[in-house]
């Protein structure tokens, strides 16, 4: 379970309405149960429930299950897509293990809001999912243009262009992700409309660019973010 609060020896936590109602009400725990939990920061804690009511109740940390966990530090830029496909994309990249989601407004993009608060608290849930101590941060959407203007210098981009797709240069893209210098990724996946002809010359001519096709076909926006974290997990991750 996730909790914002900090976890330490003999800690306790106050649990809010929500909180309890699911713990209690929902998975049916009662004093004495036992929980695993983490905030993004002190790892994973065991922890009992010490009161349990329908309004609120008390955990108190009992030790350390899971040191903290810090993923490399690898961001996921995308352009937004419908709903169900967005968290769809923020859920993978949780658990494929990212440190940042950055959701970008491209000359292409067909939606053009996110919400943001939403994605954070299903990164939340999925990180409860698969057991992750850590809590990718969902960025607020922001221009592709902007982000390139201030982007941060030495920080990689895999560039992921479809116009590539089963050209000669996938493999040339693959060992560049190799061979080139450690230090900080990001992934870049377009939207539904794939990238515009401008945007597609300024990633190509930008100096921290390495495109990557991800094999012979189109691959819809959802399915290139996986691909593409995996690739980028087997060839550079942990
Ligand atoms: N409408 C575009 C077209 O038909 O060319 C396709 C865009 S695709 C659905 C969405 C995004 O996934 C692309 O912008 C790209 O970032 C990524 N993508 C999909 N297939 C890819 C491939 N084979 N190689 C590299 N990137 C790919």
């Amino acid at each position: 379970l996730y909790v914002d609060h900090p976890l330490g020896q003999g800690q306790t936590i106050p649990l809010e309405r929500a909180q309890a109602h699911y713990l209690f009400g929902v998975m049916r725990l009662e004093a004495g149960a036992e929980l695993l939990l983490f905030n993004g920061s002190d790892g994973e804690w065991r922890a009992e429930v010490a009161q349990a009511g329908k309004r609120g109740g008390v955990l108190v940390c009992r030790v350390q299950s899971k040191p903290q966990e810090v993923p490399p530090d690898l961001w996921l830029i995308f352009a937004p897509v419908k709903k169900a496909r967005t968290d769809f994309i923020v859920e993978k990249a949780v658990e494929l293990g990212v440190r940042r989601i950055l959701p970008v407004q491209s000359d292409f993009t067909n939606s053009e809001r996110i919400r943001a608060e939403k994605q954070r608290a299903h990164a939340v849930e999925a990180a409860e999912q698969c057991g992750a101590t850590f809590v990718p941060e969902v960025a607020d959407l922001q221009k592709l243009s902007g982000l390139l203007d201030g982007w941060p210098a030495g920080r990689r981009l895999m560039f992921c262009d479809e116009a590539q797709a089963g050209g000669a240069s996938a493999q040339a893209g693959l060992a560049a992700l190799k061979d080139g210098p450690a230090g900080p990724w990001a992934i870049l996946i377009g939207p539904e409309g794939g990238f515009s002809e401008a945007e597609r010359a300024r990633l190509h001519g930008f100096e921290f660019t390495h495109p990557v096709a991800l094999g012979p076909r189109i691959l819809r926006a959802e399915t290139a973010a996986v691909a593409a974290l995996t690739l980028w997990q087997s060839v550079l991750g942990d």
